[in-house]
């Protein structure tokens, strides 16, 4: 087979989004090159991969999930089998309740009957006497999990890697090119280009037009001696095992930033609040800061270009890329497979009006 006919897809970034993309349509029979270079800011490599179904300050489930969570580990689960990994970590998430009007609207929303099913009816905190600072009440959400977006991005690049399907480099927008409608890259034809840049894409001169409002998330990695636990907890941030005595804290979010490198401002709002959280003493390994994909209506960009020239997007995943990736990229594929319509709060047609040609 000549080098171009080789591909029927190309995708564009190896986060989370191109990930799973390329999993269903390589399953869906089609030949899928990648490119990507890993970029600093890219949020896939340093998510804590959670899931909660419970979220906000008013305790709102989260959009779809009874739909998107059960799909979710069942993605997840088949890929653990397939790459003989570990990415889904069933974990309950402890959350503080410092007020009376936060435990109200607990239990007021524990009530709901479609809400029920993910709330605890009392929070259990055995194994926490001594480590957590005391709190007015906790709740506890059942049913919530931690993907290993690492372990999985890692395994599926190896792969990708040995089957000679990836481009490891920067995608050039001077080598796209369009015949005939259907887009040529560096001289490879192929059916269509799925940009999967995360937050870089307001870079993409053919994207640019979506309301990205990207934002800024920085967290630490810390280690919390002779400490094991298997929950997450949420008070003031988030703390997540991550093995032995290794734990994830996070995340701050800024609209407004200068870079996407750490920053002491947010080094010491993690530390303030992780000390008034924690007992006991820790220490700090790691701070790192990445770009979340984050969208305007806070809705998945996925679709095709207004120009019908054969490129298309599956961006906008939010805070939200572990739960969303896995049904959205089975959704896209089935569209492109099938001809399956999106479904209207995702597709990029409800954009079309801010699309004035590419720039
Ligand atoms: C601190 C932090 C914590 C988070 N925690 C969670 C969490 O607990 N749960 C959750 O669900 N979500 C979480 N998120 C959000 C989550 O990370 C995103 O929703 C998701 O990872 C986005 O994935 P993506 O594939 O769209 O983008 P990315 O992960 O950014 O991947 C894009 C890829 O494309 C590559 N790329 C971009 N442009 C080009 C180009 N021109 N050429 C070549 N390669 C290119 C990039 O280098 C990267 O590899 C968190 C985000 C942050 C920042």
């Amino acid at each position: 087979m000549s080098r171009s006919e080789k591909w029927d897809y190309l995708i564009v970034g190896q986060g989370i989004a191109g990930t799973l993309l390329a999993h269903f349509l390589t399953r869906a029979g089609f030949r899928i090159l990648v490119v990507d270079k890993p970029h600093r800011s890219a949020s896939s490599m340093k998510a804590a991969g959670i899931i909660n179904p419970i979220t906000g300050r008013r305790y709102a489930k989260s959009w779809m999930i009874g739909q998107l969570l059960p799909f979710a580990k069942k993605t997840y689960l088949e890929l653990e089998q397939e790459f003989n990994i570990r990415i889904w970590q069933d974990r309950n998430l402890l959350r503080a309740l410092p007020s009376i009007q936060d435990e109200n609207e607990w239990w007021r929303r524990s009530a709901f009957p479609d809400f029920a099913p993910w709330f605890a009816s009392e929070a259990d905190l055995a194994g926490f006497e001594g480590i957590l600072k005391p709190v007015r009440a906790w709740g506890e959400t059942i049913g919530a999990a931690q993907v290993n977006f690492p372990a999985l991005l890692n395994a599926f690049r190896d792969r990708l890697l040995k089957e000679k399907s990836i481009l490891e480099e920067e995608f050039d927008f001077d080598k796209l090119s369009f015949e005939e409608g259907n887009p040529v890259y560096d001289a490879m034809p192929f059916k269509g280009v799925i940009f999967c840049e995360g937050a870089r894409a307001v870079k993409n001169p053919w994207f640019n037009y979506l309301p990205f409002v990207p934002t800024k998330g920085e967290y630490l990695v810390v280690k919390i001696p002779g400490v094991r636990f298997p929950k997450m907890v949420k008070n003031g941030v988030t703390i997540v095992p991550l093995g032995g005595e290794r734990f994830w804290v996070g995340a701050s979010s800024r609209f407004e930033y200068d870079d996407d490198l750490p920053s002491p401002e947010q080094k010491e709002w993690l530390l303030n609040r992780l000390v008034k959280a924690l007992q006991v003493p820790f220490e700090v390994l790691t701070h790192e800061a990445a770009i979340r994909p984050t969208v305007f209506d806070i809705r998945p960009f996925i679709g095709r270009h207004p120009d019908g020239n054969g490129l298309f997007i599956f961006n906008g995943l939010g805070t939200k890329g572990a739960s969303l990736a896995p049904y959205f990229a089975r959704h896209f594929t089935s569209h492109l497979v099938e001809g399956t319509p999106l479904l209207k709060e995702v597709d990029i047609v409800r954009f079309e009006d801010r699309y004035n040609g590419p720039g």
